[in-house]
């Protein structure tokens, strides 16, 4: 999960860098490691990027460097590849017809063995950045094409996962989402002269933009002085945009595919309290994505709702810091009850997920520590219980609390007094007016492309 940004515009008024850095900002919440930016100016392309949050990464005259008329940017949650300073994202490369920058949301699944193959044909890497690999195939198939979109074309007959894809060529601001839409991306404009390409609708608002539409899966945006050019690069038979997007990851602000996040959150919320009603006196959600749900749960059981978690809004979320001791200091030092709401009340905690369970369990300890007589736990969304392999760092079972264990169990060894999930038919019918399927592989273990084996 990552979140990446676009600008073009023809009005030589607009502050590229500065555009995509209000539109990192409103990113943030999809990766918090490191944040870029790379701007074209006539024939070459200047960038600045660093490890850190977006405000931490740049200061106003790093974005004074960076003039032009099409940027990128990108904020980082990795996956696959280190963060040092040379995988950061956008990655900018000169090939065959000037230089081009490209940043990526998604995993390529089979890109160890892209690079195997390329490698031995005499290609350099400098990075182990899977985006890399992506260039390395631009660059390769662009010789002998006529127009860099056949070169895109010739890529994604390659690559094997999940991508949303931002570029920028000596011509164009390009938009590329996999054939399936596992990954979100839209598109959105500042009046008639300025374009930008988005992993959600969030970042076009925070710019003053507009909404036009999302990419569709499968499709290439091709955007420059003439406007928006179109080219399906697959036919879509079944989209599977990432569940997740609705329970956890993106912006309750946001639209994807047509359905509003917030209320699809509600509705998880409302479907779960009427799945699974419990005798209580107040529900709390664990914010930020229990929130909206604990919303539709009190709403629909009667029970009021409480802020009774507070949650310290400096320290990024836990489940993306990358490795297992940082995210139980990050969970104890992120969440705070606040004792009078819970003081001697029956409490229902609603959270979006249980994926490893290590902040379940911490956030219901700190309840009782604040005088809850029972902690009845919900969740809004089935049992986790197949690793991702599209951008998610969860690869193997054994770091899934529910694949190891029935709800019995887990309930146990979190401490609540109750444990209980909403439905898979429950979550699937959260969105509302969705245009897109849903992947639920974490889930049902049935992936939307063959994936590799777990060793
Ligand atoms: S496996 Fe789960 S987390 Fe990964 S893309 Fe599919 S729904 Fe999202």
């Amino acid at each position: 999960m990552s979140g990446i940004f676009g600008v073009y515009s023809k009005d030589k008024s607009v502050n590229i860098a500065e555009t995509i850095y209000y539109g990192l900002y409103a990113l943030q919440h999809r990766g918090q490691q490191s944040a870029g930016i790379a701007v074209r100016d006539k024939d070459l392309i200047e960038w600045y990027k660093a490890k850190g949050l977006v405000p931490e990464v740049f200061k106003a005259s790093d974005l004074d460097k960076l003039p032009g008329d099409a940027g990128i940017g990108h904020v980082r949650y990795s996956t696959s590849a280190d963060v040092s300073k040379g995988t950061i994202e956008p990655l900018v490369l000169k090939y065959i017809s000037g230089y081009m920058a490209i940043a990526k949301n998604g995993n390529i699944i089979n890109a160890n063995q892209l690079r195997e193959e390329l490698e031995a044909n005499g290609c350099m890497f400098h990075t182990t950045n899977d985006t890399e690999v992506l260039a390395a195939l631009l660059t390769k198939f662009r010789i002998g094409s006529e127009h860099i979109e056949d070169s895109v074309e010739q890529m994604v007959k390659y690559i094997h996962g999940s991508y949303a894809i931002t570029m920028i060529t000596p011509r164009y601001l390009i938009g590329l989402r996999d054939s399936l839409g596992i990954m979100p991306l839209c598109i959105g404009k500042i009046n008639d002269s300025t374009y930008i390409i988005s992993s959600e609708s969030a970042g076009i608002d925070a710019v003053g933009g507009k909404f036009v539409r999302d990419v569709e899966p499968g499709e290439l945006v091709l955007i420059d002085a003439n406007g928006i050019q179109s080219r399906r690069l697959f036919e879509c038979k079944k989209s599977s945009l990432c569940i997740f997007e609705h329970v956890y990851f993106a912006r309750p602000d946001s639209i994807i595919d047509g359905a509003s996040t917030h209320d699809a959150r509600v509705n998880a919320g409302r479907i779960l309290a009427k799945e699974h009603p419990v005798d209580a006196d107040v529900v709390i959600g664990v914010p930020d994505g229990g929130t909206d749900m604990a919303y539709g749960y009190a709403k629909e059981s009667g029970i009021m709702a409480a802020a009774g978690l507070l949650r310290n809004k400096y320290v990024g979320r836990t489940f993306i810091a990358p490795n297992q001791s940082d995210r139980e200091i990050a969970v104890k030092i992120k969440f705070n009850p606040v004792k009078t709401e819970v003081k001697d009340k029956r409490v229902v905690l609603i959270d979006d997920s249980i994926v490893r369970g290590t902040t379940t369990k911490i956030l219901v300890k700190m309840l009782r520590e604040a005088g809850a007589k029972e902690v009845h736990l919900r969740i809004c969304s089935p049992p986790y219980k197949f690793p991702c392999y599209f951008g998610v760092d969860t690869s193997t079972r054994g770091q899934l609390l529910a694949s190891n264990n029935d709800k019995e169990a887990i309930c146990k060894w979190i401490g609540a007094d109750s444990l209980e999930y909403i439905s898979y038919e429950g979550i699937m019918n959260a969105p509302i007016n969705s245009k897109t399927g849903f992947c639920t592989s974490c889930f049902t273990g049935k992936y939307p492309m063959e994936v590799p084996k777990e060793v």
